[in-house]
């Protein structure tokens, strides 16, 4: 893991304007930048972002972050390719001379397959047979490995190097070596930088090879990927990401199927926002990161059992992920076809039509739980609702988790309220609403408070974290909470930057709203230092000044046990009433508070 005092260092050294200004146009508008929001459509600017605090806010849909995070929702990233990418450089200087760049090393081998490429009419004339264009076999780099055990030797002087194994290029056996990719179409893999992390490779013998077996004078499986490697992972990675990237934002939606042809020939056809899975089921790191890039992702998987397999599959990874903002579809071509031979067959239109048309997650989920039991028998309908119960209670959109419960009732001929309760949905789903959000003048007031302006000083100002009271807030109050817990973090790494913005470091904190919605503020109320200092000396005078009145009454509160003089009990009862209590020589009365 990257260590946090890493992260804020490069937090330091970049300024986010230039890291988003480089894929968003930016205005300087007066202290801040601003720009079309690239996370929501919009057509007059209010996705702003600061260069005094590093951090961005869109006023419309509350994105919110440093740059790290930026280059994670804009480009999908993962954190840790996030962090690499705002660290360009960092990669040559890892690499010592004794200590290959594995990226560097699948770059040459996907150079030298490209070059072979041109020179085999075998399999120029294969992938022709395919309905490949040259201009989609450029667009994804696609080359050829010829036959024969070591061809890479000329391309690596040293083939007895420890890194060619560990990029996955060549295969060590009984203390032999020899190429892993021979006599195939070999399709680069790039990770979202764009730089070639394995390969997949595709038998040319036109008809299916056998599924397993990869003995020596057969062509071994059809398909055949680069193992794990330090640079390679599978479960993270798509196949033809960073080509559809833009086609994905300009449609808001992605298309995921099983093999690399189906990627290429869906964009040779003009369906360029499809990806591939690498060869492994969905993961759950894939469904996360195709949401971060578009509203939409559509599985379209072969209508076989197979397919049916890997789709159910792809559905309970995604039950996590679903938001209501957010839609998961199934399209299930006609058994004959994959997506390759139905664009082939059929065309762009057709396809899309298919895809608007794609099953919604519920329908599948519903309609696949309602085909495994009898729902004319009690005992059918009742298990329709245990086997449904594990999948419903880990759907994350509230919105769609009431309607599945509503459906769920309908076919188990129940009240939902009771499919609510045999599925032990805890937070109220149905018939109640003790989970209502914030109404909107709450959390107005809540803005204003006494604490929230403390918090929100300290937001701006971290550096004043050790200069607050922290037993002086009040015991009960959210605000004061995720007051300590902001004090915690910044005063237990004093001497090290602070976490830019500062809500970076409470990301899935119960409070982590409420310090973003602070954030922004500072933005739109354009608060600098100035302002901030003054809001900050206020709300600990007010603390101050509540403390007092507390300890004052306390203390009478004893004394009035003990018989305390009837003149100091009227002074109690005249500060209860909200009169100002005395403050010492030398502390300004506050304008505002109690
Ligand atoms: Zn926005």
């Amino acid at each position: 893991m990257i260590p946090d005092s890493f992260k804020q260092d490069l937090l330091n050294r970049v300024d986010i304007v230039d890291v988003i200004s480089a894929r968003v146009p930016l205005k300087k508008s007066g202290a801040n930048w601003v720009g079309l929001c690239p996370f929501h459509g919009e057509k007059t600017p209010s996705f702003t972002v600061s260069q005094t605090k590093q951090f961005y806010h869109c006023f419309g849909c509350s994105a919110h972050g440093n740059a790290i995070g930026f280059l994670m929702e804009y480009s999908g990233l993962g954190y840790v390719e996030a962090v690499k990418e705002l660290r360009p450089d960092e990669r040559k200087r890892a690499a010592s001379p004794d200590e290959p760049d594995l990226y560097e090393l699948l770059a040459r081998a996907a150079r030298y397959y490209r070059e072979q490429l041109k020179t085999s009419m075998r399999a120029i004339d294969y992938l022709k047979g395919r309905g490949l264009a040259g201009k989609t076999a450029a667009r994804f780099g696609i080359g050829y490995a010829a036959a024969g055990w070591q061809n890479l030797a000329t391309v690596f002087t040293d083939y007895g190097a420890k890194a060619l194994v560990e990029c996955g290029l060549v295969i060590e056996n009984e203390g032999k070596r020899y190429d892993r990719f021979r006599d195939r179409i070999v399709f680069p893999i790039l990770n979202q930088r764009g730089l070639v992390i394995g390969f997949g490779g595709r038998v040319i013998e036109g008809g299916d090879g056998p599924a397993t077996g990869e003995g020596k004078g057969s062509p071994g499986p059809k398909y055949l990927n680069s193992p794990e490697t330090p640079v390679f992972e599978k479960g993270r990675e798509l196949y033809g990401l960073p080509q559809a990237r833009d086609a994905v934002r300009a449609a808001n939606r992605v298309v995921v199927v099983e093999g690399y042809m189906d990627t290429v020939m869906l964009a040779q056809h003009g369906v360029e926002n499809a990806v591939a899975t690498l060869g492994t089921a969905t993961t759950p790191t894939h469904v996360q990161k195709l949401l971060r890039q578009a509203a939409e992702v559509v599985f379209c998987f072969d209508g076989d059992a197979a397919g049916r397999r890997a789709a159910w599959h792809a559905l309970e990874v995604s039950l996590e992920s679903l938001s209501d903002h957010k839609a998961v579809r199934f399209l299930f071509l006609p058994a004959e076809h994959d997506p390759d031979s139905y664009v082939r067959a059929f065309g762009r239109e057709a396809f899309e039509r298919e895809l608007v048309q794609a099953q919604p997650l519920s329908a599948f989920l519903l309609s696949t739980l309602a085909s495994r039991s009898d729902l004319l028998t009690l005992e059918g309908r009742s298990r329709l609702i245990a086997e449904a119960k594990p999948l419903v209670r880990r759907v994350a959109a509230p919105a769609l988790r009431i309607q599945l419960v509503r459906a769920l009732a309908e076919a188990a001929a129940m009240t939902p309220q009771e499919v609510a309760r045999l599925l032990e949905l805890r937070d109220g789903t149905i018939g109640r609403t003790d989970r209502a959000p914030p109404a909107r003048e709450e959390r107005a007031a809540a803005v204003g408070s006494n604490e929230a302006k403390l918090l929100r000083a300290l937001l701006g100002l971290p550096e004043l974290a050790g200069a607050v009271p922290v037993e002086w807030l009040p015991a009960k109050s959210a605000e004061s909470a995720a007051i300590r817990s902001v004090i915690e973090r910044l005063v237990s790494s004093t001497g090290h930057p602070a976490p830019r913005p500062v809500s970076s470091a409470f990301e899935g904190a119960p409070f982590y709203g409420l310090l973003t919605r602070l954030e922004a503020d500072l933005l739109e109320f354009k608060l600098e230092i100035d302002d901030l200092r003054a809001e900050f000396d206020g709300a600990i005078r007010n603390l101050e000044r509540e403390r007092k009145v507390l300890e004052i009454n306390g203390m009478l509160a004893r004394e009035e046990k003990a018989g305390l003089p009837e003149r100091l009990r009227e002074g109690a009862a005249l500060r209860q009433r909200g009169e100002p209590a005395p403050l010492p020589a030398g502390t300004e009365t506050p304008s505002k508070g109690l």
